[in-house]
């Protein structure tokens, strides 16, 4: 289980982030929805250990871990951008987070070929990043982080840059993928859908406090996180196409 409490962030004057908790049992996904500049990304930054709380704490498995470098936390940040080793194929860039701790490459072999089924990427493995697509390479950046299996996996709007259909096709092997690897996550999106696809639990960021849901109904009836508008746009539409017909 992943435990926040009162984590406070402040760069310069500005608060970013003021007296944010929650927990997040293991094995289960989060989604948080925000406007742009709200500090999800800030948010995600500290847990990975990639900058550092201006106070609260953070525990994983009853572990404060609020002072633990990013290696040593395990907790791996996934970006939209894919951040692939240019000069390593698409194997090695499976197997980079396994070599660098020292696996036996038996095991390597194994983990990486699973892998390579998991995505749907057989038969690329000895492509360079380079000769491979964007959603290609998107796969592989996704692969790359669950093969070492991270305690908590952070991903901070990684399909946004994707079109729908390849967007669709990430949601679908997340979600596979959450499962097989138990994954436990927190998946930061502006996507309202992707946000309820994704998340069994639901969270709104705003103004540097995060708000979370009980149900899907109360995320869904909460005007601040415009799933009411959004379902009121859609039942318009119907409506004005029902009344052409008629
Ligand atoms: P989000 O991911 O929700 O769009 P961010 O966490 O990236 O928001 O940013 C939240 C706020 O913190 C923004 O106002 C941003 O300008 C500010 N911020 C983020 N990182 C830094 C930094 N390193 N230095 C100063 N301000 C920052
Ligand atoms: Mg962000």
């Amino acid at each position: 289980m992943l435990k926040v409490e009162a984590i406070q962030k402040s760069f310069g004057e500005e608060t970013v982030l003021s007296q944010l908790s929650f927990t997040l049992p293991s094995e289960s996904v989060m989604s948080i929805l925000g406007r742009s500049g709200s500090g999800k990304s800030t948010l995600l930054r500290i847990l990975a250990g990639l900058e550092r709380a201006s106070s609260g704490q953070i525990f994983l498995e009853d572990q404060e871990i609020s002072h633990w470098t990013p290696q040593k936390r395990n907790i791996v940040y996934l970006y939209q951008e894919p951040l692939l080793f240019p000069h390593l194929n698409v194997f090695e860039n499976l197997a980079f987070g396994l070599r660098i701790r020292k696996n036996d490459p038996a095991l390597i072999h194994d983990r990486v070929h699973q892998m390579l089924k998991d995505l749907e990427l057989e038969g690329q493995d000895k492509k360079m990043p380079h000769q491979i697509s964007g959603g290609q390479r998107q796969r592989v950046n996704f692969g790359r982080a669950i093969i070492i299996e991270p305690r908590v996996l952070l991903l901070d709007e990684p399909f946004g840059a994707l079109d729908v259909e390849t967007r669709h096709n990430m949601q679908e092997l997340f979600q596979e993928l959450r499962v097989r690897h138990k994954m436990t996550a927190i998946f930061v999106t502006h996507d309202l859908k992707e946000a309820m696809l994704m998340g069994q639990r639901l969270a709104y960021m705003q103004q540097g406090h995060l708000k979370i849901y009980s149900d899907r109904s109360e995320f869904l009836t909460d005007p601040s996180t415009e799933a009411g508008r959004e379902i009121q746009f859609w039942e318009k539409m119907r409506e004005e196409a029902d009344k052409k017909r008629d």
